[in-house]
């Protein structure tokens, strides 16, 4: 074989895997685009359901407003989700530009758990962060709040009433770490690695009820990974879950 042909042999190599990674890309887009479209449908149908009921019949003045409160609801929904998928949209793109700066970890759990205390208060649960010692971290403080929102979220819905949903910050090893601790019904095996993916609900029919589009994870996975950090989760099923938050030590 001469050079020639040899070069053209690579040249055909590198063509192929292009537009092999390009048919990937294309069918990943496809494959986006429809689950978003049909996560904005479900909540777009009923808002438009609640406004036909509404005008079908004449009502008193307090059953407008139980219809209107209805429909402001399910907007605010469709907005948080327009959110997270523009989100995951910009850190398809590729990494974000991070705002790097010195963050207490203590402090982002408590301001998170203040956050949420309400959602936490409705379901008479405690909710208790324990710092154990100042743990900081270089990190973008936004993006870094926005993980363990949804990582706290989940553990509040998905615990009993009365339960303890904790956050615990420590140091394992000389390693920052971030606990997000439930008492909720566990996680099958077959499940664990599926709940970081985008759409991925265990029980969809329920979740969708709830209005829950199944990115909250994949969502908090991302931010966590852009810090070069990742997400362990222990879990049983029946005795609970801990999210656990891995972040790379100051100055690494
Ligand atoms: P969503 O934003 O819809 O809550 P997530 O990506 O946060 O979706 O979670 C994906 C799935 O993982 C959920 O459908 C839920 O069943 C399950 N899950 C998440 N967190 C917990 C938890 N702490 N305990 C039990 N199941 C959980």
């Amino acid at each position: 074989m001469d050079d020639a042909e040899g070069e053209l042999g690579q040249l055909a190599i590198v063509f192929n895997e292009t537009l092999a990674r390009l048919e990937r890309s294309f069918t990943e887009l496809r494959r986006f685009t429809a689950d978003a479209s049909h996560e904005l449908r479900t909540p777009l149908t009923a808002i438009r359901s609640v406004g036909e009921v509404g005008l079908r019949t004449r009502r008193d003045e307090a059953a407008y407003r139980e219809i209107n409160g209805s429909m402001l609801e399910k907007t605010d929904r469709l907005a948080q989700l327009v959110d997270s998928l523009l989100l995951l949209c910009r850190a398809d793109g590729g990494p974000p530009a991070l705002h790097l700066a010195p963050v207490d970890l203590g402090r982002l759990a408590q301001e998170a758990a203040a956050k949420l205390e309400v959602l936490a208060e409705e379901k008479h649960q405690i909710l208790t962060t324990e710092a154990l010692g100042p743990v900081a971290v270089d990190a973008d403080r936004v993006v870094l709040h926005q993980a363990l929102m949804n990582l706290l979220d989940n553990a509040i819905k998905h615990s009993p009433g009365g339960a303890h949903v904790r956050v615990v910050v420590r140091e394992r090893a000389e390693t920052p770490v971030v606990e997000v601790i439930d008492t909720g019904p566990g996680i099958a095996p077959e499940h664990r690695e599926a709940i970081f993916r985008r759409f991925y609900r265990i029980d969809p029919a329920r979740s969708r009820e709830a209005g829950d589009a199944g990115l909250g994870l994949c969502i908090a996975r991302c931010a966590v990974e852009v810090h070069g950090g990742e997400i362990e989760l222990e879990t049983e099923a029946g005795q609970g879950s801990t999210f656990r938050i891995v972040l790379p030590r100051r100055g690494c």
